[in-house]
């Protein structure tokens, strides 16, 4: 697909984490594009990964599209590969891909498993990494 084609099926999801961009460019953080994708860090997105997202111990990162946040600019780096995944994912699923991530969820955590660790999206993200997943 062509790369002007996986930036406006995607747009709508990445719209969404446009905010977080703002919060962070308001509050001391910092953005910048780094292959394709708009990552920022910094200011007030470190306490919201950290408090906000229903994960223990909270998020590290996160991405919305082609928006991806972080808690530093070096998580950002540490993280990469893993939230480059989920960018390829969210170009696959375009508007569709947060309603799928969350049924993800729900049906993980309906067969008993983690909402976060046994989500398939997860799963192909930590398996396509090779990067384990943190201990509970
Ligand atoms: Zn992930």
């Amino acid at each position: 697909m062509a790369q002007v084609i996986k930036y406006l099926w995607t747009f709508p999801t990445t719209l969404l984490g446009a905010p977080l961009v703002l919060i962070a460019l308001l509050t001391g953080g910092r953005a910048r594009v780094v292959q394709g994708v708009l990552e920022a860090w910094g200011g007030l997105l470190e306490v919201l990964l950290r408090r906000c997202v229903p994960i223990r111990g909270g998020a590290s990162a996160m991405t919305i599209g082609h928006i991806v946040v972080g808690r530093s600019e070096l998580v950002l780096r540490i993280t990469r590969a893993h939230e480059r995944v989920h960018v390829r994912q969210a170009e696959r699923w375009g508007p569709f891909f947060v309603p799928a991530y969350f049924a993800a969820s729900l049906i993980a955590k309906m067969r008993g498993g983690n909402a976060y660790f046994d989500n398939v999206f997860e799963r192909q993200a930590y398996d396509s990494t090779r990067i384990a997943p943190p201990d509970l």
